[in-house]
């Protein structure tokens, strides 16, 4: 077979330049010698996702949440802005929309996870505005605040999908926060706070979700487990939600509705071989290398690493990817291994945070000595201001 030639070729091509992607490009760029590396990547912004929850809140402007792609990435790193379509690893190369094919000795893969809102019957188009509020994305983060600042009694529903989803409690963080912003400042009528999570617990860490029953109990918030959202009526205000178990659907009326839409790998991740059978990145869960291919390695949302997929898990994984990328390029063994830590920090009111910290065993990994699983004020402290600073100045720049 003859090959096509490449329109350009890198030692180490990452796609995606989010927290991940950079955060390895910001790895790569400080070793010596140093790899010529390029990073495919669409949007000329990047966010800081995790402050969304805050700016739900009303505690923080999206604004700031918000920087250049272009000053994010590292000096001596090519910016190739356009997306990767296909992946064919047996020619070391990708395709790009725009047509390009471009090669690598190494090929990095973390184009992160996707909002598949149409896959809720009659959600698309529909959040932003009438009620219908979500932290999941930009454009709509700031609907979250409008609504719970103006919701004047009824139901609050807020919902989390049955699909594996970024930061696993965003969804009842800011049902939280809600909560205690209407104890303080109560709506005009009566209200109900309603909480349907498609999992059969309400965190996976027993030593955490004791603290966020206890949340739950303090706010007389009805949570119903194994409930996954399947239409909603945006019109009528009715949502309708299929019990996992049983099939069985039920209406629920709201008068604001927060939905943490179902989630997956990009489509053309699961379109592609370097899928596992549910369509995630597949990577060796400790040293994040492709099974089937030595010089392909996946880390972030899009990777099919079991765990709970965060910001902080990526930070973990980045230099792990970083060191088995450069002994790839060396043929030397692999000695990077990640453990599955991961982070979330569990916002439950103004000033309240549970900060869970654990592994691929479900293992405490706490940082602090202090007992994590009690709601503290300087936790919140330690989100709201320094986990910012550890991202945009550590994380990002592979110096943490
Ligand atoms: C509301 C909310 C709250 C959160 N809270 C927390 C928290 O408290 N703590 C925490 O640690 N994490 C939190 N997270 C999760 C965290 O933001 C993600 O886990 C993290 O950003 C994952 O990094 P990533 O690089 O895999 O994906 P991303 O940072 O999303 O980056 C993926 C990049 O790939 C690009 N891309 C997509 N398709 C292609 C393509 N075809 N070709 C090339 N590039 C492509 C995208 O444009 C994007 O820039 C939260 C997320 C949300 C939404």
């Amino acid at each position: 077979m003859i090959q096509k030639q490449n329109d350009r070729r890198f030692q180490v091509l990452i796609v995606g330049g989010g927290a991940a992607g950079i955060s390895v490009a910001a790895r790569l760029a400080k070793a010596s010698p140093r790899p010529d590396v390029a990073i495919v990547e669409p949007s000329d912004k990047h966010y800081y996702q995790p402050l969304w929850t805050l700016v739900g809140g009303g505690e923080v402007r999206k604004e700031t949440t918000e920087r250049a792609e272009a000053d994010l990435i590292p000096r001596g790193t090519t910016w190739i802005r356009d997306r990767v379509e296909t992946f064919l690893p047996d020619e070391n190369a990708v395709v790009t929309a725009s047509g390009e094919r471009l090669g690598y000795d190494v090929l990095v893969v973390a184009p992160g996870i996707q909002l598949n809102w149409g896959a809720v019957a009659g959600l698309e188009g529909r959040v932003g505005r009438g009620g219908i509020c979500s932290n999941y994305s930009y454009a709509t983060v700031d609907s979250t605040w409008e609504a719970i600042r103006g919701f004047q009694g009824g139901t609050a529903v807020f919902t989390h999908p049955a699909t594996p989803i970024k930061c696993g409690g965003a969804p009842q963080k800011i049902m939280y926060l809600a909560a205690d912003y209407w104890r303080r400042s109560p709506p005009r009528e009566a209200y109900r706070i309603v909480f349907c999570i498609g999992m059969a617990k309400i965190f996976s860490v027993d030593h955490y979700a004791r603290s966020l029953l206890k949340a739950v109990e303090r706010y007389g918030i009805e949570v119903r487990y194994q409930q996954d959202l399947v239409a909603v009526d945006a019109d009528a205000r009715t949502a309708t939600f299929r019990h996992l178990e049983t099939g069985e659907t039920t209406e629920q009326p709201w008068t604001l509705l927060h939905v943490t839409p179902p989630m997956s790998a990009p489509e053309f991740v699961r379109a592609s071989p370097l899928a596992n059978e549910a369509g995630w990145l597949d990577a060796d869960k400790h040293t994040l290398r492709h099974p089937r291919w030595d010089n392909v390695f996946a880390l972030g949302d899009a990777s099919s690493l079991p765990t709970s997929k965060t910001g902080a898990a990526v930070r973990k994984q980045a230099p792990v990817a970083a060191a088995n990328v450069l002994a790839t390029l060396r043929g030397a063994p692999l000695t990077g291994s990640y453990d599955g830590y991961t982070s979330c920090p569990l916002v439950t009111g103004y000033g309240r945070l549970v900060m869970a910290e654990f592994d691929y065993d479900l293992a405490l990994r706490e940082t602090f000595p202090i007992d994590q699983s009690v709601e503290r004020r300087s936790m919140y402290l330690v989100k709201k201001h320094l986990l910012p600073q550890l991202y945009w100045r550590g994380m990002l720049k592979g110096r943490a």
